[in-house]
């Protein structure tokens, strides 16, 4: 592989759950209504994203996957507009230089699919195939030419919990979508994509969770937060519960996370943490919000807004249950 790529790839793809981040953006981004995700061996021997889109051209095929090919950006206008997304049509090439990749895909205009072979970033070979219109990618042997990254991954296990959580994600930042995990065969996750946060919601934290929650709904200035999060009597000895979107993109963020907690101050739960699903919206520009592209944690311009904004929708969803 080029030298380009693999310098991409170290920042790109750390792990399965990057891949998979990817992957599953790429198909909401070309339209898909469902996505199934599979892997095995915590993904580190195969990854295979399903998606219905719009698929890929047959002489954009092999092009997608070379630096900075992208469909996305059409003017200096939408560069500016995805700010510090950043990684614009990296993603692919990164991904291809360090794995073996399969894929076949085909849109509505095309009778007939194309399926292409990846090898380290070299395509080795590509063929006509029949397949369904939108697009599978198959990642194998992921760092399999670059042994030095291999070392860095923890056990299959923790790999596959990290893609699970990174699946998670995307369906609740996403309920317009189907969203479908199989781990080793056996499906985790299935969301109904019916565009309903709440569907998603049900899905992800299961309905023992979901009994529990109260919905969100709140404003601040420039900005508004709405989702659900527990009742005290659902909390859990575990903040992994607890997810936080901004405009769309789950962050971590402290100040989301103390707003939460401190909402729940009076309430008496010593050891407990409640899990949430709150999704913050404001103005690109309003809030200043600055996530770096693979490292999630999120700096407002103003972390004191965002603070009371969801500590007091917080407040107002747990008040409004003991009337
Ligand atoms: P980016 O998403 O930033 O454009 P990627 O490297 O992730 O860059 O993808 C490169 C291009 O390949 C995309 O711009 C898109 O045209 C095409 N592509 C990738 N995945 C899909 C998919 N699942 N369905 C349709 N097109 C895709
Ligand atoms: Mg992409």
């Amino acid at each position: 592989p080029h030298v380009a790529d693999l310098i991409a790839a170290g920042e790109v793809v750390e792990r399965p759950a990057s891949v998979v981040k990817e992957l599953v953006e790429n198909a909401i981004d070309a339209g898909a209504t469902a996505v199934t995700v599979e892997i095995q061996h915590g993904g580190m021997t195969l990854i295979r994203v399903t998606d219905n889109g719009c698929g890929i051209a047959a002489e954009e095929a092999e092009t997608a996957f070379l630096r900075h090919a992208t469909s996305k950006i059409r003017s200096e206008y939408d560069l500016e507009a995805i700010g510090t997304l950043g990684f614009r049509g990296e993603a692919l090439a990164a991904i291809a230089a360090v794995s073996r990749v399969d894929l076949l895909t085909r849109t509505a205009d095309e009778s007939v699919g194309v399926s292409v072979e990846l090898e380290g970033g070299v395509v080795v070979s590509r063929e006509e195939a029949g397949c369904p219109q939108g697009t599978t990618m198959v990642v194998r042997d992921l760092f399999y030419n670059t042994p030095a990254r291999l070392k860095f991954m923890k056990k299959d296990s923790a790999e596959g919990a990290a893609v699970f959580a990174a699946v998670q994600r995307q369906a609740l930042s996403h309920p317009e979508v189907s969203i479908r995990f199989l781990r080793d065969g056996r499906q985790e996750l299935l969301t109904p994509g019916d565009g309903q946060l709440k569907s998603a919601v049900y899905a992800v934290l299961g309905r023992e969770m979901a009994l529990g929650l109260r919905s969100v709904t709140g404003s601040g200035e420039e900005m508004t937060v709405n989702g659900f999060t527990s009742l005290p009597t659902c909390c859990r000895g575990t903040r992994g519960y607890q997810h936080f979107f901004v405009n769309g993109r789950y962050v971590k963020s402290r100040t989301m996370m103390a707003a939460l907690e401190e909402a729940y101050a009076n309430q008496k739960m010593v050891g407990k943490f409640p899990g949430c699903v709150l999704h913050l919206t404001t103005k690109l520009n309003a809030v200043d919000v600055n996530v770096h592209p693979t490292k999630q944690e999120v700096k407002f311009g103003s972390e004191r807004k965002v603070f009371d904004a969801v500590y007091y929708a917080v407040r107002a969803a747990l008040e409004q249950d003991q009337t």
